[in-house]
């Protein structure tokens, strides 16, 4: 006979097969007895009293614990019972921190129970890091957690909630009723306790409730096993077998539901009824990561919005054939569940909201059924939705040849001009456009809605920011850093999320927090990229490692195709000598204005008056803005430096700089005569005077030139901004790109640029991690 050890599908579907010593049967009998006739006076057998044991429940333990790999299992009579006998390890005075999204049946026991006295509970987010700081301040005995969540499948790292609850002494329990042992092992990520609601999965019938909590160590489980006699909550023989009976099919049957669940994501993420979809198997879910990470499956709970409310999720109900609607999940068959009338009824409309909880939203537990008559009835359904909402667009797309990708959200880091105009683009943009805003961050705090903020409420938004008020201010406004406010929105199941930074701040803090989210980034800000190279990296690093994509088109030139240019060159194996040119409208106008003849401070104040400078337009006249501009592309050639390194002629004098802005404009008329002369040396020369940046891989220099007139510089007009492009291939005649360069404007539809090349590369990398999961089933 082989060593080998079986395989773990070979295990489930053998337990306790052909172990029957009275009759030789290959499935053990079933031991429908209360009691057990002892051997002989003062002398039981291993069984005497089925509450305290009875071999079909042992097997049933037995095979539960080695599926979790775990040392003991003890098998209760319902899912509640199993989270009541885990809740036996705390004693009155300690702490249970508990993820506040845990099943709502796990939430009402131990409110309940903390009530009369029994222990504190402490409700917390364990999806993000504040949670582990809950840990770690409230040294809790017990960290409750459940992964993923109900209905919103939101994961929580339990190997960081693991080491967090193990650093303060506390024990790990988790709820792994929503994948089962075949996708996630919690033991294996460090927790001490797993609990089942074997109702689901485990047994797969919805003909049995029951449940199983499986101890990591021996000792423990004997406690609970103890608890469990004692509290007469352990299962019934009958509904043991049948359990047993599902496990030997366990794995076979999780691998149809996880076909089945591709095919119907794959459906709802095509339909245009269909606002928004969760599942984490979709690469823009936020906890995507951590799901490829610790589950070996996405599993095959859905949920889903109607682009309709209430009245959409009753009529695709009603029209639904193999879709029941009911509560529970994990069983063969296909069901659908309204949580905010069903599961989640209980909580009250606003904590349903603060939940992400909406009247659109529909979960579904995707059953084993034949997945062509999953899709097909879910897509006519669909259809019939689409259909009565009577939105022509989405009338067009019923046709299977026009489908609706899914929406981009958008959250916006910064409401000044650009964001207003950027606001204003989008707005104007098509209305059947994937992209929308669902939120707008500034200093104060933030508003958002995971719904997209609707069209007249961002033009409203925008109102009271160019009024000067704070975004905390207005209706619905909350406060806090941008770090909180990205941490908040990314709470919510976002769809394919983009952050875009249209500050001029110091933003990577943010940024690094938005790209752990799963959002790409989209940047006019050009701060974060021309910050230190070790802050650059990191971003960059955290960019790959999540799979996320950074689009800074609109910080070079705005909407000018320079960057897209210079990756174009280097992606088809041209080398980059240099790179020159005018990179700053303002300065590129207030030279031509001075060749034209303009005083300096006319034109200055013309530029200022146009919005085309900083607020203060010595920011400008330092060069500083060219010279970062002049960064960011040097360093995408390889240059590897600080801003420091850049040698960078500032065109404000000592004096100048130490006035106020009213001060500095209301002089600038002192310059006048300076620069009229430096223009007119250079127009004797037969040239014009040009603030020009030079850029190779080992250097930049930003500055004043006298250039030819027959320089690409010299022809400048109004804000263009100018890029010559020598390269190998471009020796003798460089690449020049000139065009649009100042202006929010400008800067605006760069951004849009960016954000729809992302929302259509976006949407062909949706399918590939999905596709990845029958992969990985495959091993199982
Ligand atoms: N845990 C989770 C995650 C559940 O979904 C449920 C029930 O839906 C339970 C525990 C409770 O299980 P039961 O209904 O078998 O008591």
């Amino acid at each position: 006979m082989s060593d080998r050890i079986p395989s773990v599908t070979t295990r489930a579907v053998r337990a306790s097969i052909a172990t029957d010593s009275a009759h030789g049967a290959v499935v053990p009998p079933i031991h429908l007895t209360s009691t057990f006739a002892f051997e002989s006076f003062g002398k039981p057998r291993k069984f005497d009293y089925t509450r305290s044991g009875n071999p079909t429940r042992t097997q049933l333990a037995d095979a539960i614990a080695d599926l979790e790999g775990g040392e003991l299992g003890v098998v209760t009579s319902t899912g509640m019972s199993a989270v009541l006998l885990a809740l036996q390890v705390v004693s009155p005075g300690d702490v249970i921190v508990a993820a506040h999204d845990c099943y709502g049946g796990t939430q009402r026991l131990l409110r309940s129970l903390a009530k009369r006295g029994h222990f504190e509970v402490v409700f917390t987010d364990l999806t993000v890091a504040a949670g582990l700081e809950v840990i770690a301040a409230r040294r809790p005995r017990v960290v409750w957690a459940e992964t993923p969540s109900n209905p919103l499948l939101r994961i929580t790292d339990v190997r960081a909630v693991a080491d967090a609850a193990h650093e303060v002494g506390a024990t790990v329990v988790v709820d792994n009723t929503f994948l089962s042992p075949v996708l996630q092992q919690p033991i294996a990520l460090g927790a001490d306790l797993v609990v089942h609601s074997t109702t689901k999965y485990l047994n797969g019938h919805s003909d049995v409730v029951g449940g199983a909590v499986v101890a990591a160590a021996k000792p423990l489980g004997d406690e609970l096993a103890w608890w469990a006699n004692c509290l007469g909550i352990t299962g019934a023989p009958f509904d043991s077998y049948l359990t047993l009976r599902g496990i030997r099919t366990l794995h076979s049957r999780m691998r149809d539901h996880l076909t089945n669940a591709e095919a119907v994501v794959d459906a709802l993420c095509e339909h245009p009824a269909v606002a928004r979809v969760y599942y984490p198997g979709l690469s823009t879910h936020p906890g995507h990561e951590v799901a490829r990470r610790q589950q070996s499956g996405f599993g095959a709970m859905v949920s889903f919005e109607l682009a309709g409310g209430t009245a959409s999720v009753e009529l695709l109900v009603s029209k639904l054939q193999y879709f029941t609607l009911a509560e529970s999940l994990g069983g063969v068959e296909s069901l659908i569940a309204h949580p905010a009338t069903m599961t989640h009824a209980s909580m009250d409309a606003d904590a349903r909201r603060v939940a992400g909880i909406g009247d659109s939203l529909v979960r579904l537990s995707v059953g084993v059924e034949g997945a062509e008559d999953l899709v097909s009835d879910l897509t006519e359904a669909l259809d019939a939705v689409a259909h009565a909402t009577g939105d022509s667009r989405k009338r067009v797309s019923v046709s299977t040849t026009h489908r609706k990708p899914a929406p981009v959200d958008v959250v916006l880091l910064g409401a000044g001009a650009i964001g207003r105009e950027l606001v204003a683009q989008l707005n104007a943009g098509s209305a059947s456009s994937p992209l929308r805003v669902c939120g707008l961050i500034d200093r104060s705090g933030y508003v958002f809605s995971p719904d997209g903020l609707p069209r007249e409420r961002l033009d409203q938004l925008c109102t009271l920011k160019a009024a000067g008020q704070p975004l905390s201010g207005a209706l619905e406004g909350r406060t806090g850093t941008g770090t909180h406010a990205l941490g908040e929105i990314a709470r919510h199941a976002l769809s394919r999320p983009i952050l875009v930074d249209v500050t001029p701040a110091e933003t990577t803090g943010v940024l690094l927090e938005a790209l752990g989210k799963g959002f790409d980034l989209v940047l006019a800000n050009k701060v974060p990229l021309a910050a230190s190279q070790a802050s650059v990296d990191r971003l960059h690093a955290a960019a790959h490692s999540a799979g996320r994509r950074i689009l800074n088109e609109a910080t070079v030139g705005a909407g000018l195709p320079v960057i897209d240019t210079l990756r174009k060159l280097l992606d088809a194996g041209d080398e980059i000598q240099s790179i020159e040119g005018c990179p700053s409208g303002t300065l590129g106008f207030l030279f031509g204005a001075l060749g034209r003849g303009e005083t300096f401070s006319s034109a200055l104040r013309d530029a200022v008056a146009r919005g085309y400078t900083e607020p203060d337009p010595r920011v400008d006249l330092s060069g500083i803005d060219v010279a970062r501009k002049a960064l960011i592309l040097a360093r995408a050639i390889g240059f590897r430096g600080e801003l420091a390194d850049v040698s960078v002629e500032s065109l404000v004098s000592g004096s100048m700089a130490g006035l106020s802005r009213q001060e500095f404009l209301a002089r600038a008329g002192e310059l006048d005569d300076h620069w009229a002369a430096r223009v007119a040396v250079a127009g004797r020369e037969g040239k014009v005077l040009r603030y020009r940046a030079r850029v190779t891989a080992n250097a930049i220099a930003v500055g004043l030139a006298s250039v030819a007139a027959t320089d690409p510089l010299a022809t400048l007009n109004g804000t263009d901004n100018q890029f010559t492009f020598t390269t190998a291939r471009y020796r003798d005649h460089p690449l020049v790109i000139t065009g649009p360069g100042a202006g929010p404007a400008v800067t605006a539809a760069g951004v849009v640029n960016d954000l729809q090349r992302l929302e259509q590369s976006v949407a062909r990398e949706v399918r590939a991690p999905r596709a990845k999961q029958v992969g990985v089933l495959a091993g199982v």
